[in-house]
């Protein structure tokens, strides 16, 4: 056993160093996520979709799951003399409630890894300039959103089905409804984990325009955030009517155009789809433009 063992098999009592940056603590926790997974295909026998929060309650001790009126908080996770309970809200979605319990799970991988983030970890300009206690938080809720993302949608089950689908908008409902997730989270994985790569964007009514414009309110891709990559950003966040956008928006048929994408000092032009989703005030369009297609 050498210093460096840090992915051993047990799921206990692992003590990691301190001198992590951000970006290799992300990658234990999406490690340990994955090594519950692994568990859980090898007791259940297969590793078939959904793998639902309860299941990875069981292996991680947690003894209950209660629907609760919580208000605005999506999830808690309490402890009590005997044990953990994670407590849900129950006026979210289901696929809300998915996502905020295995989040509550990522709390306790992290507590369990006894890593400590320190803010000289934790890249400033992610997080503007906000008081280092809260950078710390909010880099501790990614941590927990990232194991999320791999226990709901486990990066070798989630690649084999969507490249059966095609990586493409129109499968975006289908693998959200197989893994039981949101639209925009099966989205996100795509573009996370897609090996051809991928970006991913939600676009939204700009409400304080009278234009009925859409404007870019998150990107994703290609691959996980911050690894380095590649940026792509469009170079126009905010399109005015009519556009192939807007017809998106307003039906429910998927469209294709280009789009001029910034990356490092040159712009490209990129192939995308994009479809609407949702209905009324919260609909919105997401696109994925594809770099080398
Ligand atoms: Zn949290």
């Amino acid at each position: 056993m050498g210093t460096n063992n840090l992915t051993g098999d047990s799921l206990d009592s692992q003590v990691v160093p301190l001198s992590l940056n951000l970006e290799q603590v992300t990658d234990l926790i999406i490690e340990r996520a994955g090594q519950l997974v692994s568990k859980l295909i090898e007791q259940r026998g297969h590793d078939k979709p959904p793998f639902l929060p309860g299941e990875f309650a069981r292996l991680q001790g947690i003894k209950q799951i209660v629907k609760a009126d919580l208000g605005e908080t999506s999830a808690v996770l309490l402890r009590f003399g005997d044990g953990y309970v994670i407590k849900v809200n129950q006026n979210h979605s289901l696929a809300r409630q998915n996502f905020s319990c295995v989040h509550e799970i990522g709390h306790n991988l992290l507590r369990e890894l006894k890593i400590e983030l320190n803010t000289e970890d934790i890249e400033y300009r992610t997080f503007n300039s906000q008081a280092p206690g809260r950078i710390v938080a909010k880099a501790r809720e990614r941590l927990c959103d990232a194991a999320a993302a791999e226990l709901l949608m486990p990066e070798m089950v989630f690649r084999k089905y969507l490249s059966g689908f095609g990586v493409s908008v129109h499968s975006i409902e289908r693998l959200a409804s197989i893994f039981k997730v949101s639209i925009h989270t099966a989205a996100w994985r795509i573009a996370e984990i897609s090996i051809e790569p991928c970006i991913a964007l939600r676009w939204q009514p700009w409400l304080r325009t009278k234009s009925k414009g859409l404007r870019v309110a998150q990107r994703m891709g290609p691959g996980r955030e911050s690894r380095g990559k590649a940026n792509y950003m469009p170079l126009h966040t905010y399109v005015r009517p009519p556009s192939t956008l807007h017809k998106a928006y307003q039906d429910d048929s998927a469209v294709k155009c280009h789009k001029l994408f910034k990356v490092d000092n040159a712009v490209k032009r990129l192939p995308m789809e994009s479809k609407g989703f949702g209905r009324g005030e919260t609909r919105f369009v997401i696109s994925l433009a594809f770099p080398y297609r």
